[in-house]
């Protein structure tokens, strides 16, 4: 079982103030508290710390911005941390939020997986040890300012800036203005944190699986296999049964733009056989339910089968991106209409152009 039992008095106290506020904010609380268990949330301006188990936190930010989990593991001497954060400046407030938890140091960070999401708050870290998969390190360390996913990401920014400008000159009451005004600075400092972001590889890299032990504490590091990058790895706290997945376990469908979707369903396959009560996601609530990763390897098959038939048919990729047709999973990962993510198909294009097929 998971706990939410327990920790310090100051959570507790914290969290008897801020439980309620923090639960009406956000539908997963709400999930939480539906399960009887609110005990140990600790929230700040930023940030909700949800106790999974103890010592153990999901960090979750709050900030109206695309932003990923993090996971907070709290050792008898020190502090793990896997994933960093969008950007130093959200890793700053993450920081901020852990000392809160803990006064212990934070030795110790690992990657999911490269993208920026996860990977690019780590300069706020300052000296600490950086666990990633070796395809992470090859990546990050290759040349991580053009690697397509973030290139898309900051091209992405100055037109979402310029849309929320020309939203703001014609919006028609205060509070609409107030609104834009606020998600404006948000994307403006966003932007500018992006500009001073030098990416940090791992220094210390596992091809299959790498055990930490810290004090009573097992923490393995597993590769089950490729999945939503070429190197995704999870983080399984065994005596807990929680598992942090990273982007390469939802309770629906990934980003699939730089992922292995013909080896995916086998990867999922091969997370299920741990003995695992909790999975916890690199975005959104946890999920109980490990029906929900054979599922989501069905739909992976599935789009994978279409593809390559709508290819071998003579389609090129925009076209057989209309031609993909996943609404059997309408009931399931509510998908309602016809056609698919453009990257997804160009993704599986190029997996198939690359092997020759
Ligand atoms: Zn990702």
């Amino acid at each position: 079982m998971f706990r939410y039992e327990g920790e310090t008095m100051k959570s507790i106290a914290r969290n008897a103030v801020l439980f309620l506020a923090a639960a009406a904010s956000l539908s997963s609380s709400l999930a939480i508290a539906q399960d009887g268990a609110s005990d140990g949330t600790i929230t700040t301006e930023t940030h909700r710390f949800q106790m999974l188990a103890d010592g153990v936190y999901l960090a979750m930010y709050t900030v109206p911005m695309f932003n990923s989990n993090s996971l907070v593991v709290i050792n008898d001497e020190d502090v793990l941390v896997v994933d960093s954060h969008i950007t130093p400046r959200a890793a700053k407030q993450l920081l901020a939020g852990i000392a809160e938890i803990t006064d212990k140091p934070i030795t110790t960070l690992v990657y999911t997986h490269f993208h920026y999401d996860h990977a690019h708050g780590t300069q706020a870290f300052g000296d600490v040890q950086i666990i990633g998969h070796e395809f992470t390190r090859k990546t990050m360390a290759g040349d991580p300012h053009n690697e397509p996913t973030f290139q898309r990401e900051k091209a992405g920014q100055p037109r979402a800036i310029a849309w929320l400008e020309s939203q703001l000159e014609s919006a028609t009451s205060d509070e609409q203005r107030e609104q834009l005004e606020y998600r404006l600075g948000l994307a403006r400092a966003r932007a500018e944190a992006t500009k001073g972001i030098e990416p940090v590889p791992p220094d210390t890299t596992l091809t299959d699986r790498l055990d930490l032990i810290r004090g009573d504490r097992e923490i393995q590091v597993i590769f089950c296999g490729r999945a939503h990058t070429g190197g995704d790895v999870v983080v399984y706290l065994p005596a807990d049964k929680l598992v942090y997945t990273g982007d390469m376990a939802f309770s629906g469908p990934s980003f699939l733009g730089d992922g292995h979707v013909d080896e995916w369903p086998d990867t999922l396959m091969k997370l299920k056989e741990l003995d695992v009560e909790l999975y916890v996601p690199g975005h959104g609530p946890p999920f109980t339910d490990s029906g929900r990763l054979d599922l989501v390897a069905d739909y992976y098959r599935v789009l994978w089968k279409q593809v390559v038939a709508a290819r071998a048919d003579g389609a090129n990729a925009g076209e057989a991106t209309s031609r993909v047709d996943l609404t059997s999973f309408a009931d399931t990962l509510g998908i309602r209409r016809p056609g698919t993510d453009p990257l997804a198909v160009a993704r599986i294009y190029q997996l198939l152009d690359e092997r020759g097929d």
